[in-house]
């Protein structure tokens, strides 16, 4: 059986056509363009599956189903999209419009709905770091801090719509401001935003550090890549930033693995591509904050970068 994964991001929809273990056979891309109206969106993307099904020439009894991962909060069993962050769409029946393509194609053709950050989670379980296992928790290092949880297999989403807002745990409280309006949060420690905010103030109070000749002496040129950089050259500033940003990680990390104790939690987003120079130091610090200091937990990167949203999208009709 194949399946169709459609990754709708705030800047390109991305469709791809997969088999059973979420390899890739073919994809198209085109851009989002978020501004036009949710309808024309969607008709993109219900022009893109018909290219693949008549390319394909999938049938009821080759295609197991369409599978998207919306940025925002969507409604999976009734298919409705609540609202997006990205993308200006408010309480859209996305089943309801999809059923377009079923006349289009002449056939049934079940759809699937989830997360973009959970879609992220099950194609890491799948096809990527997490193969293999059976739970894993997820973690993006970006501009925010984002998330997924996979409990045997399957996303967990809890009660109601919407991802696991894993970035938005309170890890000091009152403390620093974050994006949610709330203060303390993960997100406001551990995001890569979070890290050049620390950094620029370091390098304000310190003129002459490795980070300002680094970042061309102005401190709006600073990124986290900049400051893992400083630190690779020993220098002190950015070794305190560094050793400060992967303390707050870990109790951000350590309460995860407190709660669900999953076989493995994987790092994504920009931050990851520091590999084991975030890892190794993780571990040491999050072995001090889990209950009984033994880590059985595997803490690894995550391996398919930007596909695994579009290949977790096509596993949801596995
Ligand atoms: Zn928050």
């Amino acid at each position: 059986m194949k399946h169709i994964g459609v990754d709708l991001g705030g800047t390109n929809i991305v469709v791809g056509l997969m088999d059973e273990d979420g390899n890739i056979i073919k994809s198209y891309t085109r851009p989002t363009m978020s501004d036009r109206k949710t309808e024309e969106i969607f008709d993109d993307i219900i022009d893109m599956c018909k290219i693949l099904i008549d390319e394909y020439k999938l049938s009821k009894s080759s295609l197991k189903g369409i599978g998207m991962g919306i940025p925002g909060e969507v409604d999976a069993k009734a298919g409705i999209i609540n609202y997006s962050n990205n993308i200006p769409m408010k309480n859209f029946n996305v089943l309801e419009y999809m059923q377009k393509l079923c006349s289009l194609c002449d056939m049934d053709i079940d759809f699937y709905f989830a997360n973009d950050a959970d879609c992220a989670a099950l194609g890491e379980l799948i096809a990527g770091a997490g193969k293999g296992h059976s739970d894993l928790v997820i973690l993006t290092l970006g501009t925010g801090v984002g998330g997924g949880i996979i409990i045997n297999h399957k996303i967990y989403s809890g009660f109601y719509a919407g991802g696991a807002e894993l970035g938005h745990q309170t890890i000091v409280h009152n403390g620093e401001l974050c994006t949610c309006g709330n203060k303390g949060c993960l997100e406001a420690y551990a995001s890569a935003t979070a890290l050049i905010r620390d950094a620029k103030k370091a390098a304000l109070e310190n003129p002459h550090s490795l980070l300002n000749s680094l970042a061309k002496n102005n401190v709006d040129n600073i990124t986290a890549k900049i400051v893992f950089d400083a630190k690779d050259q020993k220098d002190e500033i950015a070794t305190n930033l560094v050793e400060n940003y992967i303390e707050y990680l870990s109790v951000g990390v350590a309460n995860l693995i407190n709660i669900f104790k999953p076989e493995i939690l994987v790092l994504s987003g920009g931050i990851s591509k520091q590999g084991e120079k975030l890892t190794t130091p993780l571990k040491e610090k999050v072995i001090t904050k889990i209950f009984g200091n033994n880590l059985k937990t595997k803490i690894e990167i995550a391996t398919l970068g930007n596909d695994a949203g579009l290949i977790g999208a096509g596993m949801l009709s596995r």
